[in-house]
């Protein structure tokens, strides 16, 4: 646990050279990521698809103001227009109603995809040799090449789908239509520039998306973990504990608590200095993360006190946590420079229902380790919950 935490903090920081942001995500920090990029692609889906309605329905209701204006063209082109508009429709239907049908990611490919087979088309059906009205067509594609890029959150391998293969189909299917490469040229001179914008343009949207994702899960970090342990700070802690709380009382679960609060830390201050007393405190951390199942928590809770939540855990299986922990520290001295400095924790365990309050469960543990420094330090003492099982005999160090 201080590990990980600390080592994410690093992580950051050694971030330098030419290599992508979106690159440098840590792993622990990839679903977060991925989460906030699914986030980001659901709103840019309803920005593209509101972008498409109303100029595609705009062109559709303003031919006659248009340069390739066809009035015996106006259901055909509709027809093109339709997937378009469905597909935009879909899109926000999908927002709006809060019942997303599948990924923005989805939706934003069928957008993209059919308002290039609509420009293809277009194209197809106006093109009678090079003169404006099909210009005026193609240059459509400036648009829809220049707003995909901007619209592709996903880097690459969008580009390709979205850009470069419609382009390809494009430039295939006039040239099946006998025009030669050297006329076709003046129609995706425009395209191709916008797309090489459009590539500028998403990879640098891309960048400062990770950049903004970074610098706030660093912040959060900053803001949730104890500087010199690396573990949860007490704030954190409080968030988790009421999470757990909510959790037990919906599920009818239980959890327990383990406080604990390292012995005579005082003379460790006053014998070695502050600095050892801190490796000490650290070490401390190191080892009791050791004894963590991934679904625990273990916060500094105060100066030398530390405080551990284990979901899914009753009184018995959290007083055998408390043991190892407590072993793990009496069994071996620290090191800390060149002094060997023995230490011990003594430890206070309860267990937890929903029934109970958080309050009285934290009361109830800083009781149990009350009654542990009463009862000779180095050792831990349990005090079940009033609503839980009957507690067992409390375990004596050795
Ligand atoms: P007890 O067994 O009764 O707990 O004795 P104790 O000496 O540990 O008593 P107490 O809990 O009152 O003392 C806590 C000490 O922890 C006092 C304080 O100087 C020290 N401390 C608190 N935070 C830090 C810290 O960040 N670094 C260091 N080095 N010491 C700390
Ligand atoms: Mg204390
Ligand atoms: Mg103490």
């Amino acid at each position: 646990m201080i590990e990980t935490a600390g080592s994410r903090i690093t992580t950051i920081v050694r971030f330098s050279g030419l290599k992508p942001l979106y690159k440098k995500v840590p792993p622990q920090w990839l679903p977060a990521y991925e989460a906030h990029i699914r986030v980001v692609e659901r709103q840019v889906a309803v920005v593209a698809a509101w972008v498409l309605l109303i100029t595609v329905i705009f062109y559709q209701f303003t031919y006659e103001l248009r340069l390739a204006h066809r009035p015996d063209l106006w259901l055909t082109e509709l027809a093109f227009r339709t997937p378009v508009l469905l597909s935009a429709l879909l899109t926000l239907l999908a927002h709006y109603t809060g019942k997303p049908m599948c990924r923005s990611l989805y939706l934003l490919r069928v957008m993209g995809l059919s308002v290039m087979t609509m420009i293809l088309a277009l194209f197809l059906v106006h093109y009678n040799g090079v003169s404006a009205d099909t210009y005026q067509i193609t240059s459509g594609m400036v648009i829809s090449f220049f707003g995909v890029a901007i619209l592709s959150v996903r880097g690459l391998r969008e580009w390709w789908l979205l850009f470069a293969l419609p382009l390809a189909i494009f430039a295939l299917v006039a040239w099946a239509r006998g025009l030669a490469l050297t006329e076709m040229l003046p129609f995706i001179f425009d395209p191709l520039v916008m797309m090489v914008i459009g590539i500028v343009m998403s990879e640098a949207l891309r960048q400062l998306r990770a950049g903004e994702f970074l610098a706030r899960q660093q912040l959060r970090e900053q803001a949730t973990t104890d500087q010199l342990t690396g573990l949860l700070n007490r704030r954190a802690m409080h968030q988790l504990l009421q999470q757990e709380h909510a959790r037990a009382q919906r599920y009818e679960t239980r959890y327990s608590l383990i406080l604990g609060d390292l012995d005579r830390f005082k003379r460790v201050n006053d014998r070695y200095g502050h600095n050892v007393g801190d490796i000490v405190l650290q070490e401390t951390a190191r080892r009791l993360g050791s004894h963590m199942r991934a679904q625990d928590a273990l916060c500094r809770w105060g100066g030398e006190e530390i405080l551990m939540l284990l979901p899914e855990t009753g009184l018995e299986g959290a007083k055998q946590v408390a043991e190892k922990i407590r072993l793990s520290l009496s069994d071996e001295p620290i090191l800390a420079g060149e002094h060997c400095v023995p230490q011990t924790i003594s430890l206070g365990v309860t267990s937890c229902h929903g029934r109970d309050d958080i309050e009285s469960a934290i009361k109830r543990a800083d009781d149990a380790l009350y009654q542990a420094k009463e009862n000779g330090r180095n050792r831990t003492e349990a005090i079940a919950s009033p609503c839980s099982e009957p507690v067992s005999p409390n375990i004596r160090p050795a």
